[in-house]
């Protein structure tokens, strides 16, 4: 396209009566070539979708090389060039329609196929090949009516001035493509433009008369520039190309994620309903409903049913990260005493800490003021998850369980063991994601969620969470959170 602008732009500004002939024929050479690279560009682009035989290849090829062949060194197809002052007009050549023919085929050619291209690709791509398409179709319906049909028709030559318009159309139909559908990566391409522009003037520069004298350091500048252009044409197609590949995969990466939390939602979901069934029939069981049972089961069914409630906890700990990381956790706020809420999880865990025989006790000071705004149900399963780890975690020794009132507005909740206690550095990464302490791993089962869950929770109702441990000797678990005026 360029060839075809310089030399349709000098072809109007030179007199030179040999000079204009070759012009003119230089014009059609490049117009040639426009057309059937416009068809390469659009057979390749976004993809293949039609294969031709190979010797149609060679067909097209020699038919190419012949035309622009002829075009340029015979009279065959511009014979001559007439100037009257400004205009210039042009006496056809014998085999005039042959090009007509080419250029106007493989335009057709490559509209008809992007055309067909359309049903075939994604809506991204059919955003870009829209522009490209449209900018195509006008261009050249536009440079064909001014250097083709107009001058063929009217014998009016003058419209031929405004043909370079067309390949503007083009242009501006391929920058949109390129900044708003991302045809073509605009760092990669103003890279090119800027590289070329550099070369071009350096080898333009050669040819100046000033320019003898230096030729050998204006040679030396230009082959530097050429190596340096390479060499920052490659890193701008590699780096750009890998900041795509990354793109793409982050964005697969979060796909997958996203997957893997709505697995986890449902299967928890689905796993919860029949542990609340074997709950329900257990604690029927346990009451009475169907008759005195011997003891022996009824200390073997209170073990089911400290299991079964693990495994609700669990469960409902895997339910509460997706809910808290896809911010669908829904909160009832309400003032209750948290003193109520540790003695009710406290005496769900007594038939554990009696069976692992750890000396499991609660404190709780009676003029304490422990009324709290939070979510109860909520409260009730943070504390669960602390009470039950200092009991997983403890082999022997105690668990103790007790409130205590730091300052005037704030109540501290603490659960203190004699279990193997967490380094300094393991405690600050306790409460994320999916973390368990390395020499627990293996020993005990768990997911690394239940400090997690509760530290979000707890964040929730204004509170602080932590951990003071000697490794060795035990942990006390802590929580904190603001005293309501009742
Ligand atoms: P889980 O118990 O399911 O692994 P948690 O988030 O409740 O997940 O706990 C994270 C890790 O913190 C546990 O894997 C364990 O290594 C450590 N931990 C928690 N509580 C205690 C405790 N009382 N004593 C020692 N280590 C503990």
């Amino acid at each position: 396209m360029t060839g075809w602008i310089v030399s349709l732009f000098l072809f109007y500004k030179i007199a030179n009566p040999n000079l204009v002939l070759f012009l003119g024929r230089l014009n059609f050479f490049f117009s040639i070539l426009l057309s059937s690279s416009v068809f390469v560009f659009v057979y390749f682009f976004p993809k293949i979708i039609w294969k031709f035989p190979s010797g149609i290849y060679w067909l097209a090829g020699a038919e190419n090389i012949f035309l622009l062949l002829i075009t340029l060194f015979t009279p065959l197809i511009d014979k001559a060039e007439l100037i009257d002052g400004a205009a210039r007009s042009t006496v056809y050549g014998n085999l005039y329609l042959w090009f007509v023919i080419h250029f106007l085929g493989y335009i057709f050619l490559s509209c008809y196929l992007l055309l067909r291209k359309i049903g075939h690709l994604n809506n991204v791509e059919k955003g870009q090949v829209k522009f490209v398409l449209f900018g195509i179709l006008l261009g050249v319906a536009f440079g064909s009516s001014t250097n083709i049909i107009i001058p063929l028709i009217f014998n009016y030559y003058d419209a031929q001035n405004l043909g370079i318009l067309s390949a503007i159309i083009f242009a501006a139909f391929a920058f949109l493509s390129i900044s708003k559908h991302r045809f073509l990566n605009l760092q990669i391409v103003a890279t090119h433009v800027v590289t070329f522009l550099i070369w071009s003037l350096l080898i333009l520069d050669l040819f100046l008369p000033a320019t003898k004298n230096l030729l050998f350091l204006d040679i030396l500048v230009l082959f530097l520039m050429v190596s340096f252009g390479v060499i920052l044409l490659r890193n701008v197609v590699h780096e750009v190309s890998q900041k795509q590949q990354l793109e793409e995969l982050t964005k697969k990466l979060h796909d997958l994620d996203q997957q893997k939390n709505e697995f986890i939602s449902m299967a928890a979901h689905e796993l919860r309903a029949p542990m609340t069934a074997i709950k329900g029939y257990i604690s029927m069981i346990l009451e009475g409903d169907v008759g005195n049972i011997p003891p022996k089961a009824r200390e073997y069914l209170v073990d089911v049913n400290s299991i079964n409630d693990r495994m609700v906890r669990l469960v409902n700990n895997m339910l509460n990260v997706s809910r808290i990381e896809e911010g669908r956790m829904s909160f009832q706020f309400e003032k209750d005493e948290l003193s109520r809420v540790i003695r009710t999880v406290y005496s769900q865990f007594l038939p554990e800490a009696n069976r692992k025989g750890l000396d499991y006790k609660v404190q709780i000071p009676s003029d304490i003021k422990d009324k709290v705004y939070a979510d109860v149900d909520k409260l009730h399963e943070v504390v669960g998850n602390l009470i039950s780890n200092a009991i997983k975690y403890t082999e022997k020794g105690h668990v103790y369980v007790r409130l205590v009132q730091p300052s005037e507005g704030i109540i501290r909740f603490e659960v203190e063991d004699t279990g193997p206690g967490i380094t300094k550095e393991e405690q600050e990464k306790l409460f994320q994601k999916f973390y368990r302490v390395e020499s627990n791993v293996g020993k005990t089962t768990g997911t690394g969620l239940g400090l997690y869950i509760s530290r979000l929770m707890i964040e929730k109702f204004n509170g602080k969470i932590g951990v003071d441990s000697d490794p060795g000797k035990g942990s006390v678990f802590w929580f904190e959170l603001p005293v309501q005026q009742n």
